[in-house]
């Protein structure tokens, strides 16, 4: 792409570093932009900048928060002695759509994945395992996509948690192999939420 203008050319190559954006689309939002009025540049650029320095994780569930506890985890009417473990904000956005969870997140804030350099350490399965060591929770429902990654994390939280006086369930499978829960419709996702399974069952199969 031959750019007439040096700042239009490192507009467009800053939003084509974004996922799913080639530089044909980046050229087009960019162009897009420039047909509207200033502020609407300006609106997005503080939207973005207030977002990165002032977002916190949750200090209980690593969800994303305004606050140093997200509205899930303050919330009095949700039962405590349920965990819900996923992998990102999307899941529990996926899952509080289908009203059907009552209790509190864990995000681990990815799944293990050697290919990717992801062990357990870098994501927050201690704080997990730790949170169950301090009591109080009944039982804890893995809620990781069924991919080979999601499998590996599942199990290697099944045998940090196996000594543990705690239920370990899975979500029901109405969801295909491969698929990610933030993309299930509501209607299985709730489903699969209320029919979830003991994981032992799962791996004796
Ligand atoms: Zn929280």
């Amino acid at each position: 792409m031959d750019f007439s203008s040096k700042l239009l050319e490192n507009a467009v190559n800053e939003m084509a570093q974004l996922p799913g954006i080639g530089r044909r689309t980046a050229l087009r939002l960019v162009l897009h932009l420039l047909k509207q009025p200033k502020e609407q540049t300006q609106y997005l650029a503080e939207a973005l900048k207030n977002f990165r320095d002032e977002i916190k994780l949750c200090k209980n569930c690593h969800n994303i928060s305004d606050m140093e506890l997200c509205e899930i985890c303050t919330n009095k009417r949700r039962d405590p002695e349920l965990i819900c473990v996923v992998e990102d904000i999307r899941d529990v956005m996926a899952i509080e759509n289908t009203a059907q969870f009552k209790g509190f997140y864990h995000v681990l804030g990815g799944k293990i994945s050697p290919i990717e350099g992801i062990g357990p350490h870098n994501l927050t399965i201690e704080d997990l395992v730790q949170k169950v060591e301090r009591g109080g929770i009944k039982e804890i429902i893995l809620a990781l996509s069924s991919t080979m990654e999601g499998d590996t994390t599942n199990f290697y939280i099944y045998r940090r948690l196996q000594k543990h006086e705690v239920n370990l369930t899975t979500i029901a499978r109405g969801i295909s192999v491969g698929d990610e829960i933030e993309y299930a419709d509501e209607v299985t996702l709730g489903r699969s939420i209320i029919n979830r399974v003991p994981f032992e069952q799962g791996i004796k199969r």
